[in-house]
Order: C-alpha cells, then sequence, then structure tokens
C-alpha cells in the first residue's frame, strides 16, 4: 500500500488500527481532541481484529469496570451505523450462558444479580427455554440457562470500519501502510513517533500495536508482558434448521460457543491447555494472517462441544480456523500510562474479549489522557501491576499455557493460577512448606495461604463455592490471632526507602495524613490525586529526619513507585525500591509482646513501646526494625528483618512460640480477621474512583497541616457540600451459613443500593463479613443505617444482614491499643 503523507506533529498518535486503535481514536476525536493522527502498519484490521468472532456479551464478569464497558460497547455498535453511515453488522439476537454443573449454576446465580445491579437485563432460564431459543442444542443434562435478550454479535471489521469512520468524520486522520518503528522520548516523556516516511512529534503516544505491543513497548523499555496463543473456531456447512436471529449459546462446560453464521454453525473453543505462539517475537509482516490449526490436539476439546449441538457431528466442515490472539499473565486487559514512560499509553492484551469490550476501553482511555485520570476503576487493569520477569520467554511460554482456558473455568473464588509458580519465594519458604503451608500466587510471590494441622496434607482438594476441607484450619488460625499470637510472613509486601533532605516535604505532599512527625512513629496514609479520590492506602514509617519507609500492598507496588516516580520533581529526595532486602514477619494477637519480649532486651511495655512506635530492636543475633501496628485489629508487630537473618529470626521466634502456643496462620485469615476489624485492601474494596471521604478514612486526613497535600481541595469541597451519599459500609450476615466472596448485591428496605466490594468469613463475629460501597439519594448518616431493613443477595437468595459504619470488631480499639 503506498503510504500517505503524514503531518509533522499531532496532538496524539495512536499506533495499530485494530478495533482498540479506532476505538481511541474515535473516543478522543468524540471528546475534543481532534488533533489526532492513528498510524497502521499495514491495513485496518489486519492484525487480530478481523478474524473475531464478534460475540458480543455483556454477562459474566464478576468486575463492574469490565462489565459496565461491555454495556456501553454494545449500546455503541448498536448506534453507530446511524452515526456514520457504515454497517457493524451488530444483530441483539441475544445470548444463553447454560449451565450443566452445580458449581457453574452457582457461579452464574452469583454473577447475574451482580450484573444486573450494572445494567445487564439478565434472567435465569430453564432448560425448556434453552430448548426452545435454540432448538439444536441438547437440554437434558442442563440445570439452568442465563439469557440476555439485548446481547448478541457484530462484524468485527464493519465495527472497526465504524469506528475508523466515525473518528474521521470528527477530524482524526487515519494512515495505513506506516509501521511505527521507534517512540521518541527526552527526560522520560514521550515527544514522538518514528516511521520510515518519517518523524511525527506528539504529547502523547498509545499503543495499541495488539500481539504486537510487548515488542514495540521493548523498544522503548515499556513492559508489556503479553503473549499470542492459537485461537480456534469451525465453521460448518449449512444446516437448514439454524435460524440467522438464534441467540449465541456458550456452553463453557463443554469448552464450546455456538452462533449461526451464513447458515452454519460456527463453533468456538476455550481449550482448558492451551497452545502459545510466537514466543521469540511475532513476525512483522504477519497480516490477515491465520495459524495451520493442531486438531489433534483439539479434537477432545472439539468433541465435547459438538455433543452440545449434536448436529454439529453429522454436518461437514466449511472452515477450521486457527488466529492468534494476545494473553496476559492474569487475564486482564493491559491499560493506561507506562510507569516507565510519561505519555506513553496502553490498549492492549485483551484476553478474547477484545470486541466486546473494545467500546468501552476506547473510551475509558480517551477519558484518561484527556483528564489526566481513570474516571472508573482501573487498579484490576492498570499497566503498573506487571513484573519486568513476567515478559521472560520462559514465564510467557509457559503462563499463557493456562490463560486461555481460563475464560471458561469455574471461577472459584479461591482459585489460584497454577502455572508460572515458583517466581518469587521469601527467604522463609523452606521452612514454611514443612509447616504444612498451602501456598497461593500472590503477584508472582508464594504466599501461604492457610497451614494444614500436623497429620493432614496443605492439599486444596476440589475447589467449590461451599465451605472446604480447610474451613477448620483457618478457622483456628483466625481464633489464634484473637486470643493467642500467630505469625505471618509478608515478605511480598511492597517496601520502599525514601531518603534525602526533602524527602519529609516531599511524602507529606502526596500523603492526606501528617507523615513527617517524630522519629520513631508509623503513620497509615492515603495518597490522593487532585480530584481527591485514592491513588494510593498505605503506610509511612519516619525512622529519621530524611529517612523512611513506605510499606504498600504487593498489587499496588507498581502503581506506588510509579506515582514517586511521578511526583519526584526535583526534589531532593531519593526512592529506593527495597522489597527484596527485608523480610517482613507480622507476630499478631493478643500474646505477640508476650512472644516478642522473650526474645529482644527492648522494653516492649505499652509505656515504652506504644501503639505506632517504630524503632529497630535486637532479636537473637539480629537487628531487625519493630514496628507496633496491626492491619488485624490486635495487640500486634511488624518486624521488618534484613533478609539474610529472616530465618535466624524466624527460628528464635518459633523456639520461643512453642512457650505461648505460636500459630502459623496465612492469607485467608488475614482476610478474615481485616474484614471483621473492617480495614481497607485498595484495589479490593477501596480503589481509585472513591474519594477518601467516601471510604470512611476522614480520620487519617490531615486537612491542616502546613504545606497541605495534593487532594486537599477535593477534601474540603466534598465536606463542604454536605453529607455523603455514598459510603463504605461493612455488612455482617447474620445467618451462619452462606459464604461472601465479592459482587454480593445489597439491598436496604429491597432496594438495591450497593455490592460487596471484598469479603471473608467473621470466625469471630459469626457470620460472612464484607465491605460495601453504598450508594443513596440521601446522606447516608448511623441513623439512615440503623432505620433500614438490610439483605443480601448470595447466589440468588436474600440473606438479613447489619450494617455499619464503625467496624464490628472492637470499635473502640481497646484491643489495638491493649
Ligand atoms: C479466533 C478468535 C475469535 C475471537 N472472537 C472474539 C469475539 O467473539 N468477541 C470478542 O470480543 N473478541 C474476540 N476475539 C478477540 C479479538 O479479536 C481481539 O481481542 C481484538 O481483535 C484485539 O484487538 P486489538 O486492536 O488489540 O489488536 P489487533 O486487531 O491485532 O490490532 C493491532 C494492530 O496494530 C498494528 N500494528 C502492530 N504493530 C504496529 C506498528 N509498529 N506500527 C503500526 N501499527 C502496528 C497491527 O497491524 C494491527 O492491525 C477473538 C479472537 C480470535 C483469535
Amino acid at each position: 500500500m503506498a503510504p500517505a503523507e503524514l503531518p509533522d506533529r499531532a496532538r496524539v498518535v495512536i499506533i495499530g488500527g485494530g478495533i482498540i486503535g479506532c476505538s481511541v481514536a474515535y473516543h478522543l476525536a468524540h471528546m475534543g481532541w481532534k488533533d489526532v493522527v492513528l498510524l497502521e502498519r499495514d491495513q485496518l484490521t489486519c492484525g487480530t481484529t478481523w478474524h473475531a468472532a464478534g460475540l458480543i456479551v455483556s454477562f459474566g464478569s464478576f468486575s463492574e469496570t469490565s462489565t459496565r464497558m461491555r454495556v456501553y460497547t454494545r449500546e455503541l455498535y448498536d448506534r453507530l451505523e446511524a452515526e456514520t453511515g457504515q454497517a457493524t453488522g451488530f444483530k441483539a439476537t441475544g445470548f444463553i450462558e447454560v449451565a450443566s454443573e452445580p458449581d457453574r449454576l452457582e457461579e452464574y446465580r452469583r454473577v447475574s444479580a451482580f450484573n444486573r445491579r450494572c445494567g445487564v437485563d439478565v434472567h435465569e432460564i430453564s432448560p425448556a427455554e434453552v430448548a426452545e431459543l435454540f432448538p439444536l442444542a441438547r437440554t437434558d443434562d442442563v440445570l439452568a440457562g442465563f439469557y440476555v435478550e439485548d446481547d448478541g454479535r457484530a462484524n468485527p471489521v464493519d465495527v472497526t470500519m465504524a469506528l475508523a469512520k466515525g473518528a474521521r468524520m470528527q477530524g482524526a486522520r487515519i494512515v495505513e501502510g506506516t509501521p511505527v518503528v521507534d517512540v521518541l522520548h527526552h527526560g522520560g516523556r514521550v515527544t514522538g513517533v518514528r516511521t520510515e516516511q518519517g518523524d511525527i512529534e506528539c504529547e502523547y503516544v498509545v499503543n495499541c500495536a495488539g500481539m504486537w505491543a510487548r515488542q514495540l513497548g521493548a523498544r522503548s523499555g515499556v513492559n508489556i508482558p503479553l503473549q499470542s496463543a492459537e485461537h480456534y473456531y469451525l465453521i460448518t456447512e449449512r444446516i437448514p434448521k439454524l435460524g440467522p436471529s438464534w441467540p449465541v449459546l456458550e456452553d463453557p462446560g463443554s469448552y464450546g460457543y455456538f452462533r449461526e453464521e451464513v447458515g452454519g454453525l460456527m463453533l468456538g473453543l476455550f481449550e482448558p491447555v492451551c497452545a502459545p505462539w510466537k514466543v521469540e517475537g511475532v513476525p512483522d509482516d504477519f497480516s490477515f494472517g491465520s495459524l495451520p490449526p493442531d486438531w489433534d490436539r483439539m479434537t477432545p476439546y472439539l468433541e465435547k462441544a459438538m455433543a452440545r449441538v449434536p448436529i454439529s457431528m453429522e454436518t461437514g466442515v466449511k472452515k477450521f480456523f486457527c488466529g492468534p490472539e494476545s494473553f496476559t499473565p492474569d487475564l486482564q486487559p493491559i491499560v493506561g500510562e507506562a510507569p516507565e514512560l510519561a505519555n506513553y499509553f496502553v490498549a492492549a492484551g485483551m484476553n478474547s474479549i477484545g470486541i466486546l469490550t473494545g467500546g468501552g476501553l476506547g473510551r475509558l482511555l480517551a477519558h484518561w489522557i484527556i483528564e489526566g485520570e481513570p474516571d472508573v476503576d482501573v487498579t484490576g487493569f492498570d499497566i503498573a501491576r506487571l513484573h519486568p520477569y513476567q515478559a521472560n520467554p520462559d514465564y510467557r511460554r509457559t503462563r499463557t499455557v493456562e490463560s486461555l482456558g481460563m475464560v471458561y473455568q469455574c471461577h472459584y473464588p479461591t482459585r489460584s493460577l497454577q502455572t508460572a509458580r515458583g517466581a518469587k519465594r521469601s527467604a522463609l519458604h523452606d521452612r514454611l512448606v514443612a509447616r504444612r503451608a498451602h501456598f497461593r500466587d500472590v503477584s508472582g510471590w508464594e504466599a501461604p495461604d492457610w497451614y494444614a494441622p500436623p497429620g493432614a496434607l496443605p492439599e486444596i482438594g476440589q475447589l467449590s463455592w461451599g465451605r472446604q476441607h480447610w474451613f477448620p484450619y483457618w478457622a483456628a488460625e483466625h481464633r489464634a490471632a484473637r486470643e493467642g499470637v500467630i505469625v505471618m510472613d509478608m515478605s511480598f509486601m511492597a517496601k520502599f526507602r525514601v531518603q534525602g533532605r526533602e524527602a519529609g516535604t516531599f511524602l507529606e505532599q502526596l500523603s492526606a495524613n501528617r507523615v513527617d512527625g517524630e522519629p520513631g512513629m508509623i503513620t497509615y496514609t492515603q495518597w490522593l490525586n487532585r480530584r481527591g479520590t485514592l491513588e494510593a492506602d498505605l503506610t509511612v514509617t519516619k525512622l529519621d529526619d530524611g529517612d523512611y519507609l513506605v510499606v504498600a500492598s504487593d498489587t499496588a507496588h507498581g502503581h506506588v513507585a510509579a506515582w514517586m516516580k511521578r511526583h519526584l520533581g526535583d526534589a531532593h529526595a531519593f526512592v529506593g525500591d527495597v522489597t527484596s532486602g527485608y523480610a517482613q514477619l507480622n507476630v499478631q494477637g493478643p500474646r505477640s509482646r508476650e512472644l516478642l519480649q522473650a526474645v529482644t532486651s527492648a522494653d516492649l511495655s505499652n509505656e515504652a513501646f506504644p501503639f505506632r512506635c517504630a524503632r529497630e530492636i535486637d532479636l537473637g543475633f539480629a537487628r531487625v526494625l519493630c514496628i507496633r501496628i496491626t492491619y488485624l485489629g490486635e495487640l500486634g508487630y511488624e518486624l521488618y528483618i534484613p533478609t539474610e537473618q529472616a530465618v535466624h529470626v524466624y527460628e528464635r521466634l518459633v523456639a520461643a512460640g512453642e512457650r505461648v502456643g505460636l500459630v502459623h496462620a496465612g492469607l485467608e485469615a488475614l482476610a478474615s480477621l481485616r474484614l471483621e476489624k473492617a480495614y481497607r485492601d485498595y484495589g479490593h474494596d477501596i480503589d481509585n474512583t472513591d474519594t477518601v471521604l467516601e471510604a470512611g478514612l476522614g480520620f487519617a486526613v490531615a486537612v491542616d497541616k502546613p504545606g497541605g497535600f495534593i487532594g486537599r481541595d477535593a477534601v474540603l469541597a466534598q465536606k463542604a457540600a454536605g453529607p455523603l451519599r455514598k459510603r463504605l459500609l461493612q455488612l455482617l450476615v447474620t445467618d451462619p451459613e452462606p459464604l461472601m466472596f465479592h459482587g454480593e448485591v445489597v439491598y436496604r428496605d429491597g432496594v438495591s443500593c450497593g455490592y460487596v466490594r471484598a469479603a471473608s468469613y467473621g470466625h469471630t463475629l459469626g457470620g460472612a463479613v464484607g465491605l460495601a460501597m453504598i450508594e443513596a439519594d440521601e446522606p447516608i448518616k448511623a441513623a439512615w443505617i440503623d432505620a433500614g431493613d438490610w439483605t443480601i443477595d448470595i447466589a440468588g437468595s436474600r440473606y438479613p444482614a447489619r450494617a455499619s459504619l464503625r467496624p464490628l470488631y472492637d470499635p473502640r480499639m481497646e484491643r489495638v491499643r491493649s
């Protein structure tokens, strides 16, 4: 294709003309940024988009952001033709998800209640109704279907062309036949792009290069660890009975989806064990390409899928198709501003749902670029969550085998990814193995989730939505923390040393709380953006003047590092990532002082070592930083130990622990303990869309501190605006039986008003406990809460609950300060 003449400069250059690049261009132009150029290497849609099956499905995700993006996408594709005159092929044929196993039925009942709350009109239907809507499906083993009348299908090429046309109509330029060979940057900021036809100077770059995004990013030092993999469908010869208006049928239990395609049946597959493609790199000239199918590998899955629509076994196959699609290590897209380079945005790694989320993702990214912040929860999507080692060929090759199949697995809440394990282990790993820890993947770390008692094996067994065999082990760990003392290996926490003459003022600027007071104090604080919503939730410990320790959760690691880097400017302050330098052991519970006092000469009495005190103490042959703080609501200490002394300290603690009944506890216990105390967890129950006041963290805001902080004006403005109508509440189900995980819809007086963002089982409170963001038309105050009749939908049944603004466990902090 003859390249068109390029402009010298543009405000935004988008790289890649698949569905995502065109959607970003469309939305930027619609939102008023018209000085946009999209550069496509070859022709629009020539990468992955051209061969997508075009399923447009809003049902099935436990993420509010993803669900709302799907609903928006469907609505956009429905109206694009009227706007642009370009057909999209969108047809609201309907969509049915079938459940033929009890656990899937439970999952879909849970997710359908949540999806309805997010605007999806989904209904459970009987097997007979499934048969009526899709008469060629076998339904004798079906337990139920979940039907969305407004969902359906679209033509991915036509939709992309319509988005491109809509973008052009608003003033954006789209240039085909122009590969970007490099992104130019200076001083840590994007300055332009290089093509064979010349450079374009620009302020922003958006890498929408699909499965090429990793290679392109690597040229600028930007980490985008996605990997392409084989993805299959076939199309049969004509089946006379099959109608074009039949709904899309999806049956994850048999790995298949089905829809009509030019009179035949399209049968698509999500096999549980899949095949990465071109780990070494996707060829630069791969266009409108397909891959040689490996039908030997696929036959068992295909046979199972065909059994759902038996006529497919007797009908000839017109087309076998295998094409590549990008997958990410955690099956979430890679979105946002690269931590490595300012104004370098990424939207890639679509995990087989780029068409059905593409409209929403383009809108989200355009908003993020224009406003400087996203307007939806992006904590699960943020590019900063990913780590450089995840781009290693061996890691990608290993993890991707599992990724595609995860789409159709039953999404049990305690499922942990099984591939590419053991990438990061704490210094105590082998000791904890010997203690029968069951590990789960925590940002690549092997972290103990629970411990099997002597004589039992730490095996997960059959996953379930109900109580699992290890429930009593977990309950015992929980009780030990409330009544005795536990030790927890938290070495995966993100730790930063911030030092320098202006380190204190720098951290004060970021922190809503006062963090630069007396040395030897830990402070719990949030970092806000200018809108006053949360960017981070962490602790800052002042070790000395000009010397601070910042500790955040593992999932926030990259974002916290990036936030500091972006705000550092010329300050005399230096940030060092010391995560690997310190092991972290948390010793918690009413007998924790007694235990620690037995292994140190430091005076740990309440007077000498009060709550929030941080001091270096002797412990055996080691010097450790001991901080009196808790994340589970008891008297407790966090020990930061030089990694090489971790085993020694651990051995001393365990030896002394014999006299006080020290118990090893895992992350399940951490979750149940902290949720009883209503302690927050960023990225789980609070996120970037919540203000610090809505999150119930106003107590940690020092509005009057000298010099202010980022977001202070927004906090003051929200305070001045009067009582809040959106607030995080703690909820306790009064029936001890049901379990909550995430997404359970909350009702006040029968009216849906929010959903549970994070939940666990409160072994002390005696029921499922969680945190839910509640929205109402009137002020949310204690009296309004107490006057309400609260219920929660759990897997289709309503259960009474208690709601509270104050923690239901130890609201007066007596245990913490004891
Ligand atoms: C068999 C199959 C079935 C699928 N079915 C569905 C479905 O039913 N529903 C659904 O939602 N999704 C489906 N998908 C997934 C969907 O196709 C993808 O998620 C989506 O197309 C990804 O879009 P993209 O824009 O990110 O990537 P692409 O479409 O690959 O676009 C990236 C573009 O970037 C260009 N590019 C790369 N490097 C450069 C460079 N250096 N300079 C300039 N341009 C560059 C490429 O040429 C390419 O056109 C399916 C995928 C497969 C394989």
